[in-house]
């Protein structure tokens, strides 16, 4: 029986992850739920699931929980950052679930890594950003890093596992990396300028959270996947070819030296990656309906469009830079929780974007201290950025 953490159990991947685990009771015991405060959401999750413990970043959320779920003896309620960490190093704990949205998510995603633990990664921020700092955390930690994007758990299908389980990237010629081209897909520069929060998050293919979704929008998501595929496949952005299939039923695909080019397709449906982290080197039901190709009837792909959506280009930039993703990553956050309160623009993302990688300067990130230092530079630096482009239209 493993005994299972779910990370943000209260988005779009900690449902689907719950959706999962309540299927095969007999493998998995639901341990600890996490959320920041959203409070409703788990009363819920406690009544369905029963977890032995739920944890609240934020403290306020924690006692309003507390006093909601005072007749139910059997779950305790944690509140702060620190629980977050020590759930996640926790020798009661097997298998973490990262799926908080974020930056926000590196702490507890790293006690993960140096605890050993079977780690999902949803998280992709948190690996963008800490980079090599996140990787050593797995390798000195002996931890089993399983990807959960749906492209990099395609490739990791892919790819064959040397011995210790790690993908054997020796014979890959190329990794196909594919993108839905997201809501916006054909449209131009001058088409983008007035689309709302609400048209950015209508994503065609895939229902998730709305940072992912904008992310998806503007093809950052994209570029924050590319790095993190040369982070867990040991690459560099030219082993890499972006590949826009607006159907999404292939999920990536991988070119052997041989020719030989494997595709793992799926309906859109998180829970096929998730179930797959859960049970890798097995396979169990994740409830995803069957692949039903002739209703699909054709699979379509394009070159992306780097005109209409630079962020793909800043990212594909940022890489080769120290430090880079940390910064671009910080400035993604704060542009896009900006035009999702209505206070940005979508192409004023790219531009807060730009700017903040012209201004903070690059640091090579040793340890999390200095992570985090530059993660808070650029933070600081794109809300600069924002009140100038406000100021500048008059607004602010
Ligand atoms: P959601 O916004 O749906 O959920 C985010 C979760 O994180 C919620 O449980 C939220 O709690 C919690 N959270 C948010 N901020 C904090 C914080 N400061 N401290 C602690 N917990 C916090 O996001 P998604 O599920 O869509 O995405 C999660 C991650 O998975 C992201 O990194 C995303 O890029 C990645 N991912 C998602 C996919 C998808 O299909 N959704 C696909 C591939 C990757 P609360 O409800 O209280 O706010
Ligand atoms: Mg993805």
């Amino acid at each position: 029986m493993q005994q299972v953490l779910v990370l943000g159990a209260t988005g779009s991947i900690g449902l689907n992850t719950l959706d999962v685990l309540a299927r095969h009771p007999d493998r998995f015991g639901i341990h600890t739920l996490t959320a920041n405060r959203s409070v409703d959401k788990m009363v819920e999750l406690v009544a369905s699931y029963q977890p032995k413990c739920v944890i609240m970043a934020c403290p306020d959320a924690a006692a309003e929980l507390e006093r909601r779920l005072s007749d139910r003896a059997v779950t305790s309620v944690l509140s702060g950052q620190a629980a977050l960490e020590q759930a996640a190093s926790s020798p009661d704990i097997d298998v973490v679930m990262a799926a908080i949205v974020g930056f926000a998510g590196l702490r507890p995603t790293l006690a993960a890594a140096r605890h050993g633990k079977r780690l999902l990664l949803a998280n992709k921020e948190a690996l963008v950003s800490a980079g090599s700092v996140f990787m050593e955390a797995c390798r000195q930690g002996g931890a089993t890093l399983l990807p959960i994007d749906s492209e990099h758990n395609a490739m990791f299908q892919c790819i064959p596992a040397s011995v210790g389980g790690r993908p054997d990237t020796r014979a890959v010629e190329k990794i196909l990396l594919t993108a839905s081209g997201g809501p916006f897909r054909g449209r131009s520069r001058d088409e983008l300028q007035a689309v709302t929060p609400d048209q950015a998050c209508a994503h065609p293919n895939w229902s998730m959270g709305r940072k992912i979704s904008v992310d998806s929008a503007t093809l950052m998501n994209k570029g924050l996947e590319l790095a993190e595929a040369c982070w867990l496949f040991d690459c560099t952005p030219s082993d890499i070819d972006v590949v826009v299939h607006p159907q999404s039923i292939i999920h990536s695909l991988v070119r052997f030296a041989d020719g030989s080019v494997l595709a793992q397709m799926g309906n859109p449906d998180m829970r096929t990656p998730i179930a797959y982290g859960l049970s890798w080197p097995d396979r169990i039901a994740a409830g995803v309906q069957a692949l039903d190709l002739v209703a699909v009837a054709r699979l379509d792909f394009q070159a992306p469009d780097l005109d209409a959506f630079p962020c793909l280009r800043l990212a594909q930039e940022a890489i080769t830079v120290p430090g880079g993703m940390c910064i671009l990553n910080a400035a993604n956050e704060v542009a896009v929780a900006a035009f999702l309160a209505g206070e940005a623009g979508f192409t004023d993302i790219d531009r807060v974007i730009e700017r903040t990688l012209e201004v903070v300067p690059a640091a090579d990130c040793c340890d999390l201290a200095a992570v985090e230092a530059l993660d808070a530079a650029a933070r600081a630096s794109a809300r600069e950025e924002l009140a100038q482009l406000a100021g500048a239209r008059g607004g602010a």
